[in-house]
């Protein structure tokens, strides 16, 4: 039990439908059962009632037309021995009398053995013995009223009250007898049929019971899933909308109170907007990232990339020239720089590190890297570039620089250290080489490339 108050949800509400189709399965198999055990049963009690009833209509028949017939032998009186036809009828009525009854009493013993033999119908043991005697006490009765009719008919008419008195007192027991015959038949065929009503009302309140049984689990199933489900869904909306509140942006009020068709299209609904917020946060925070990262690797002034990007550059671009990827480095200085600063005032130099920046850049190509490493000291990666190429550029470089002639900017010239990779270079190696050939430069007088 406690086992099962752990298991998941899909578990819990997959073994409560079991039992409750368990439990419907047993309910549609017992009705089945019952229903066919109550119509063999109605069957079989009509197997019996139907014929005992015809038996009983048959008899009350005989012993209507036996009434008659005595009543007109006792009318006739003395005048019954003097007419002869009379006598052959009523000797021609007694004997259908006694032979039809017989039939019937044989038949009503058969129906009676017929129905023992069922065994599903309950006919009581001591009922069934109590009516056969009944039943051959009415044959005995029978043959001795036989009897008394010989007797009477043989009489001459001075033995006539006598003998009638003998004979209508027989008849009256043969009656008495066969009345409490039919009214045993009669208990006998009401106490089957009570039998059976009896195991109707027990099926159908047995019916009743499982009935509301089931109706009992299907409404504990039903609650149950509801209940836990919305104590789910609560829980999962109020957790998503207090982490939407902890993601929301400052100046963003929207908060999930969406009524919708039902708890799942509110929850599915909260969960679109979650998503919603949070691909927004996250393409804020790649903005934001971004931002930081181009704060962190470019120069504010010139916008060039900084010292800190040209020390992890240097490096993957020496990883690169070591497998074969051939590049070249510039190193570049403005000349005289502290004058302008001095001359026109540290502003005017700002802006002609600016110009500087914007007029190589003009002139390089998508591949090559502009480092700001110093105050006024650049570097250029040239991928993909032999020293000889690299020569060239920064020839063109300082050409374009020192031919410049923007308004309200003092003239400027640069002075260029160009070198390439070499076998076993590394930062220190080929960075200090370059700076070499930049003082190379400076030395043999500035606005000149020294390549080496
Ligand atoms: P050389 O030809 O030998 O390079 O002489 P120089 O005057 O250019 O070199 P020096 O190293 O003597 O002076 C560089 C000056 O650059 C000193 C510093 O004040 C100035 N400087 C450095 N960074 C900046 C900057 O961001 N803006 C301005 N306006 N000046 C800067
Ligand atoms: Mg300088
Ligand atoms: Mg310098």
């Amino acid at each position: 039990m406690f086992n099962w108050l752990n298991i998941s949800m899909t578990r819990k509400i997959s073994s409560l439908s079991f039992i409750l189709l368990s439990f419907l399965f047993v309910v549609i198999f017992y009705s089945a059962y019952q229903s066919q055990r109550i119509y063999k049963e109605m069957h079989e009690v009509a197997e019996i009632d139907v014929p005992l009833s015809e038996v009983m209509a048959d008899i009350e028949m005989l012993q209507l037309k036996q009434h008659l017939l005595m009543e007109s032998i006792r009318q006739q009186g003395d005048a019954f021995f003097a007419n002869k036809s009379m006598q052959a009828k009523s000797v021609k009525g007694f004997d259908e009398f006694s032979e039809q009854l017989a039939a019937q009493l044989d038949k009503s013993t058969e129906i009676l053995h017929t129905g023992l033999g069922f065994g599903s119908v309950r006919i009581k043991l001591l009922d069934h013995k109590a009516l056969i005697e009944q039943i051959n006490l009415l044959h005995q009765h029978r043959m001795s009223f036989d009897r008394l009719v010989d007797d009477f008919l043989e009489q001459d008419k001075q033995g006539f009250s006598t003998s009638w008195q003998i004979l209508e007192q027989q008849d009256k027991d043969l009656d008495a007898q066969a009345d409490e015959m039919l009214r045993k038949i009669d208990q006998l065929t009401m106490n089957v049929s009570a039998t059976v009503e009896s195991q109707e009302r027990h099926f159908v309140i047995m019916n009743a019971i499982l009935g509301v049984s089931a109706f009992g689990i299907g409404t504990y199933l039903t609650l149950y899933i509801i209940i836990t489900f919305r104590k789910r869904i609560w829980s999962l909306r109020g957790q998503i909308e207090s982490l939407h509140r902890s993601i929301v942006i400052e100046h963003d009020n929207t908060s999930l109170s969406y009524k919708g068709l039902d708890e799942l299209d509110e929850l599915e609904t909260d969960l679109k907007a979650l998503v919603g917020q949070f691909s927004k946060e996250m393409s804020n925070r790649h903005k934001v990232e971004t931002q930081l990262i181009e704060l962190a690797t470019r120069d504010k002034l010139t916008g060039t990339f900084n010292r800190h990007k040209w020390d992890e550059q240097i490096k993957d671009e020496l990883a690169l020239a070591n497998r074969g990827h051939h590049f070249s480095l510039i190193l570049l200085d403005v000349d005289h720089f502290k004058k302008i600063n001095d001359g026109f005032g540290h502003d005017v130099g700002d802006n002609v590190l600016k110009l500087l920046v914007n007029t190589l850049r003009k002139r390089l190509r998508e591949t090559d890297v502009l480092f700001r490493i110093g105050g006024e000291e650049f570097a250029i990666l040239l991928r993909d570039t032999n020293l000889k190429d690299a020569g060239v550029l920064a020839e063109q470089l300082r050409k374009k620089i020192d031919h410049l002639n923007e308004n309200g900017m003092p003239p400027f010239t640069i002075s260029l250290g160009v070198t390439d990779y070499q076998d076993f270079d590394d930062q220190t190696r080929i960075v200090k080489r370059a700076d070499i050939l930049l003082y190379e430069a400076k030395g043999a007088g500035r606005n000149r490339v020294v390549v080496g």
